[in-house]
Parts: C-alpha cells; structure tokens; sequence
C-alpha cells in the first residue's frame, strides 16, 4: 500500500490544492501528513465580518435560489466523492466504505436542503380581532458557527451547512484539528460552487483552520447568532455557556453512551449483526456507537459466545483495503483512553476479552462483562469497548438503559410487539434515537439526529431541525379601519 501521506498529498494535488509544511501523523500509518495554514485572530475577524456582509445579501436572496447553490453543491460532491471520500480514511483512519458513506451523506443531506429551500413553512393563525390575521414567518437568522469532531470529518458540517445555507444563513467552520485536510477539500468544493454562482455573496463560507483557542474565539462573537457545535460533553459544556452568557444561540451534539436490549424473544443472528456493526465499526468512534449491551439471562450466554467468537475473527488492518472492517484508533491519546477504562472495568470486576493491541493504533474490540452498571460503563469513552450487563425483568433493562447522563441513541431486538412498544413509549428508551430490531447506529437524512441529557439536546439533518437556523417572526395585520384590541381591552382616545 502507497504510505498515508503520499496518498493524502496526491488527493490535494488532484483538487487543485496546495498544503504548507507537515501535519499531524495519519493513523493509518503514521505517515506525516501534509500541513495548512492556520487561522489567527485577524484572520477570524476578517471571516467574520465578511460574514456579517455577505448575510446582507444572501438573507434576500430568494430560498429557492439559495437551494440552486445548495444543488449544484450536491453535484460537485457527486463527483469528487471518491478522492473526498478517500481523504476522510487516510485523516480519520475509518474504513473506505465509510470514508464514501460519509461523502454519500452530505450528498443526501444536500438533496433533502433542495428541497427544503421551496419549504420554508410558516403558519397561518386564526385571530380573535375582527379584519385581522396572524401568520408566522421564518426569517435567515445570520452567520452560523460549526464546530466540528474528527470522527464525522466532514459530514457533519455539511448537515449543518446545507441547511443554513438554504434557510439564508451564511457559515463558519471550525473543523476539527485532527482533521484539517478533509475540511480544506470539502470547502474548496464548496467554495468552488460559491465563485461560479452569480448570486452567492463572498464570505458566504469560510473555513477556520485551528485548534480549540479559534473555536473558543468564534463562540464569543456576538455576530454569530447561531452555533451549532458537535463533539465531546466536555466542549459541549465550555461552548453552551460561553454562548448562553451572550444570548446567542447553540445547537449542542455531544457525547452518547448508546445501548441495546436483547429480550429473550430475539432473533440472535440478526442481534449479532447489529451488535458486532454497532460495537466494533468505525473502531467504536461514533457518537452512536454502542457502548452498552442488555442481555435476558435466557440467551446470555449463547449470545454472549457468539459475539466473543465474532470479535476475535474480525477483519483488522489498513481501513483502505476492502476487506477491513476495522481501522485505527485516532491517536495515542484514544489508546490510553481505551487501556485506561478496561483497566477500570477490571478493577470494578468486569471480565474482559479482547481489547489488545494488533499494531500500533489497531485494537481488537474488547468485551467487558459487567455485574453492575459501575462508574466507567456510565462514563463514553472513545474506543470499541462494549460493556455488557445480564437482565431479568424488562423494567430492570430499561433502567439500566436510562440510567447514564448521556441520552443520544438506543435499541431494542426483540419479536415481541409489546416489549417494542413499551421500550418506544414515555415509559421506555429516554433518548433522542430509539431504534427497533438494528443496532442504535447509521443514521439516515431525514430524521432529526441528537440527543436528550448530556447529548445537549440539539437535533440537526432531518424533520424540522432547520427551525433552529431561522428566526420566528408573529405578525398580525389589520385589513379593517377600526383597531379592536385583543381580550377585549378598551383604550378609547
Ligand atoms: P472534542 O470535543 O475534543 O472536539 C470537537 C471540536 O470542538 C474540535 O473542533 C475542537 O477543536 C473543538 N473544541 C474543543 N474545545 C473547545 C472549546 N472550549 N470551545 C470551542 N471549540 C472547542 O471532540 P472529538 O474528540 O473531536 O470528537 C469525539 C466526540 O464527539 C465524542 O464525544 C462523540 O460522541 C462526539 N460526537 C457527537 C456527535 C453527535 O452528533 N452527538 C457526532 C460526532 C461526534
């Protein structure tokens, strides 16, 4: 296999790009990748107030027309998606598969803004004053932060940034300092779109390369009304006050701790599948990967030997090679995260297999079996560790559930329709992503994604989260000649 890096600069070479000096080491193989740039305090000033003037324009701009940007955006990912995609799994170190998947979801969340930008509802609302009507109007809401994590490069921006766009907002991406390339390619495309588009403003994108002190900066600026901000609940709670202090806005996607409960009916081939995938994919660095497994005792021990038999066959090697399912761990840091927490489940009484390293950043995912839902199952820690806990009753599985601070995503598997709703309803799965028979991760467009509790809270990529890049404007008009006042409230002059 062509080293990392050499791979990394010829996919730059092809888009036109050029880096400067060395980067970070890419977890693939510790080849050093090419550097950028980064963003200093005059240049986020600069970015932003070519921000603030382009929102003068682009709030104007018809949202159908806006959409146009949006489609032809779409287009141009439809072609580069292979080397984009590419990028992703040299920079993040996931499989290739995934690298293309996550370039296929920003082309997904591209057509579903297209569509969206003919779609921009508001309400019409019955008043109680004569000759009068109400209406609710969505209105652009101004410039959007996007802080981004390493392990969704660029998909994540693309979530947030196609819909500010359609919805008239321009945007201001602090990517993550892991993966600087895969965001310097993805916004040159954009940015690509944006010069050949008579109508889009400059400023109307920028990227902000740089590490936490560029992000912290960004979520201080009053003229930055919205800041939608994904990665850990440590970040989430440092960005959610800062902007609070301000009254701006945040859209928090932070850290989940994921389960599923096995009920005693379920299909267990089907179970394995959705776990193995869940647990061990993406070497267990989604936000939706599943951390914690709730097993009745009646298929325990079946389930339970299966998956240790699975887990120790799994393919591990180059994420570039298609026959891989299993690449690297980010870094050193998140190596000594995973031996440090099953080092902890150890010591709480956890029985573990697997979990060693193959090679440098390569582990095999590990399974920890727990007596009890102790302080490190509760805590997410970054890596394919699934802790596993025996269940009774279903209320004890729903409890053990619930019982976490995080509230991103859940699973049932079970052929019992009872046991399905009950995990669905008020009663049962406290999160923002409740999944029946298939594991709690791979989220598809359309949906609204995110989380209750530590998760923050924010919804993004479907359903109506494109509210929270608009304003709400009530407004009532009086096409009579009197002015009845509303409740009956007299003021005769
Ligand atoms: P991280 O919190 O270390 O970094 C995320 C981003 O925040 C980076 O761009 C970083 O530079 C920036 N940042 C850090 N501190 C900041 C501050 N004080 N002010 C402003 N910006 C700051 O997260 P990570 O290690 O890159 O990603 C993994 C985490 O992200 C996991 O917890 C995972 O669950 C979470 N995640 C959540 C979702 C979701 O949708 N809920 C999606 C992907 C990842």
């Amino acid at each position: 296999m062509i080293q990392a890096a050499k791979d990394a600069k010829a996919i730059l070479d092809g888009f036109g790009l050029a880096a400067k000096g060395e980067g970070r080491a890419s977890p693939v193989d510790g080849s050093i990748m090419p550097g950028l740039a980064e963003c200093d305090a005059a240049g986020l000033e600069k970015a932003i107030a070519a921000s603030a003037r382009a929102f003068q324009t682009w709030r104007a701009t018809p949202g159908p027309v806006r959409g146009e940007l949006v489609r032809r955006f779409g287009e141009i990912l439809r072609a580069n998606k292979e080397p984009l995609g590419r990028l992703v799994t040299l920079e993040s170190g996931k499989p290739l598969s995934e690298g293309l998947g996550e370039v296929q979801e920003m082309i997904d969340i591209c057509d579903f803004a297209v569509g969206l930008s003919r779609q921009l509802y508001g309400l019409t609302i019955a008043s109680e004053r004569p000759d009068h009507h109400m209406r609710e109007m969505w209105h652009p809401l101004g410039p959007v932060g996007i802080i981004s994590a390493f392990n969704f490069p660029v998909a994540v921006w693309a979530w947030n940034a196609a819909l500010a766009l359609v919805c008239g907002d321009p945007v201001l991406w602090k990517p993550s300092e892991k993966t600087p390339l895969s965001a310097f390619a993805a916004e040159a495309l954009l940015q690509k779109v944006i010069k050949d588009f008579e109508p889009a403003p400059e400023g109307l994108s920028a990227l902000l390369i740089g590490g936490a002190d560029i992000g912290e900066a960004l979520v201080k600026d009053a003229r930055v009304p919205l800041i939608s901000a994904t990665g850990s609940t440590r970040m989430g709670r440092a960005v959610g006050t800062a902007v609070a202090a301000r009254f701006g806005r945040s859209l928090l996607e932070l850290g989940g701790n994921a389960a599923t409960i096995v009920t005693s009916s379920a299909d267990l081939d089907l179970a394995l599948r959705a776990i193995a995938f869940g647990a061990a994919g993406t070497s267990g660095q989604r936000c939706t990967t599943l951390r914690r497994l709730i097993v009745h005792a009646d298929v325990y021990d079946r389930l339970v030997s299966r998956l240790k038999a699975a887990f120790a066959s799994i393919s591990i090697g180059d994420p570039r090679e298609p026959g891989n399912l299993i690449g690297p761990l980010i870094d050193k840091q998140a190596l000594d995260c995973m031996t440090r927490a099953l080092a902890s489940a150890r010591a709480a009484g956890g029985t573990v297999t697997g979990g060693e390293t193959v090679r440098d950043l390569y582990v095999r995912p590990a399974i920890a079996e727990m007596r009890a839902q102790t302080d490190i199952v509760r805590e997410e820690t970054f890596a394919p560790i699934l802790y596993v806990m025996r269940y009774s009753t279903f209320d004890e599985a729903v409890a053990l559930l619930r019982d976490v601070p995080q509230g991103l995503s859940s699973s049932i598997i079970t052929r019992d329709l009872s046991e399905a709703e009950r995990f669905l309803s008020a009663k049962g799965s406290d999160c923002g992503i409740a999944n029946v028979n298939m594991g709690p991760s791979g989220a598809e467009i359309g949906g609204a994604f995110g989380g209750e509790k530590e998760t923050g809270g924010g919804r993004e990529s479907g359903s109506d989260a494109w509210k929270a890049y608009m304003r709400r404007q009530t407004q009532s008009i009086n096409y009579g000649s009197t002015l009845p006042l509303a409740q009956g409230v007299k003021f005769d002059l």
